[in-house]
């Protein structure tokens, strides 16, 4: 009898008691909305700002609504136009490029290397163009690039950089917190990341004008002085008569259910690559697979791992995700045609002008990914490894 894994691939942990019990609290209140504080009170929202900027480093942070809604807000507060080019990975997910055309530019994508980073050559050749002032860096799949390379490149050309550590959080290259490199980082709350408020998004930034332009952006109306990891009142008075309000605030339901998560984070930190070394020993020397080796400069969190299939015909993956799904194993594959669940590619993003990247093409064509929830034990992941590793040895050796 082959074993079957019988885990759930989208479980989540339950919220911390902790975050519970603040979450009737608040509720008990009646005060959801983040400027609803009582007299001497701070508020979840403004509470979780001020603990996740002292979690990463970074001088300002602003809660908001959604991921997505960070990333969109940091371009605004960019000054990104209408039919400006930004460039960005071509190896990401729909809400990066998303961001992009919500305020009406334009993606431009950029190659995807063997280990899963932004191509940091064709990233400099598309720079020399001079046609775009920011990149919207993903760290997808929590891959950090080499970062020092990645702002030699951008700060030489007066490119802005915003960080998309939708998977980074906590993360770090070189031991410099994920989010730390660029002008602004927008950082996801959304169940599938590291910290779960259903939705959720939290942006952050050392520099007073992009951090009052994004505050004022997220809707705070003339509120901002309620904030506690924000710039000083200067930093508001030129830019309040000139910045809209394009509302998406967080409510302090989501940031006290956040904040006991966020005191977890380093001990979950822990779990999840306990989880991701078991796998990833387990899938090293399988006939026809190519772990994704990580750079010692690189601190993971590791919430899901990927691997190659390079030499695999599209049958032969069909084959391996066939064998594996029959076994209780939910592989996702970059390689399909068309768009399935989360997984989208960039020639999948049609409202984008059509762009030719041979070596992302290639690379996701063998590009299989899996999550990793906290639900599965270090048992789980080698039981899961043993299937995968069962299951392509068997493909490759049939070929
Ligand atoms: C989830 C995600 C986002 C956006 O987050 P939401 O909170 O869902 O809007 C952005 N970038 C990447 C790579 C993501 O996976």
């Amino acid at each position: 009898m082959k074993t079957v894994f019988t885990g759930n691939f989208t479980q989540q942990e339950p919220i911390p008691e902790a975050g519970i019990e603040a979450a009737l609290s608040v509720l008990r209140s009646g005060r959801l909305h983040r400027y609803n504080v009582a007299a001497g009170e701070d508020g979840e929202t403004a509470l979780l700002e001020q603990e996740f900027a002292a979690f990463t480093g970074a001088k300002y942070a602003l809660a908001v609504a959604s991921g997505g809604y960070a990333i969109g807000c940091a371009l605004r507060a960019l000054g990104v136009q209408p039919g400006d080019r930004v460039l960005t990975n071509g190896f990401t997910l729909a809400p990066v490029p998303g961001a992009i055309a919500s305020v009406g530019a334009e993606p431009v994508f950029v190659e995807v290397t063997d280990d899963l980073t932004i191509d940091l050559d064709h990233l400099a050749r598309l720079v020399a163009d001079g046609d775009s002032k920011v990149l919207l860096l993903s760290h997808m799949r929590g891959h950090i690039c080499d970062m020092d390379l990645l702002m030699q490149i951008c700060d030489g050309a007066g490119v802005r950089v915003v960080e998309d550590c939708a998977h980074t959080m906590g993360g770090a290259w070189k031991g410099v917190p994920s989010g730390r490199h660029g002008a602004m980082a927008a950082y996801s709350t959304q169940t599938y990341k590291h910290m779960n408020s259903g939705e959720g998004g939290i942006l952050t930034s050392d520099d007073p004008d992009l951090m009052a332009r994004a505050i004022v952006l997220s809707g705070s109306y003339m509120l901002y002085a309620r904030h506690r990891a924000a710039p000083p009142p200067e930093a508001f008075e030129q830019i309040k008569w000139v910045t809209p309000n394009v509302s998406g605030r967080m409510d302090n339901l989501r940031a006290a259910i956040l904040r006991p998560q966020l005191a977890d984070l380093p001990c979950q930190i822990d779990r999840w690559n306990a989880l991701y070394r078991a796998v990833e020993d387990g899938l090293r020397n399988t006939p026809g697979l190519k772990v994704i080796e990580r750079p010692v400069e690189e601190s993971i969190v590791g919430s899901s791992i990927q691997f190659l299939l390079p030499a695999f015909s599209e049958q032969q993956i069909a084959a391996v995700l066939q064998a594996c799904v029959a076994r209780g194993v939910e592989l996702k594959w970059f390689g399909g045609a068309e768009p399935v669940a989360f997984t989208s590619r960039y020639d999948s993003w049609r409202y984008a002008s059509p762009q030719s990247l041979p070596n992302t093409d290639r690379i996701l064509t063998g590009l299989m990914d899996m999550r990793l929830p906290l639900t599965f034990s270090v048992e789980d992941a080698r039981v899961i490894a043993q299937i995968i590793r069962e299951e392509v040895s068997a493909v490759a050796l049939a070929a």
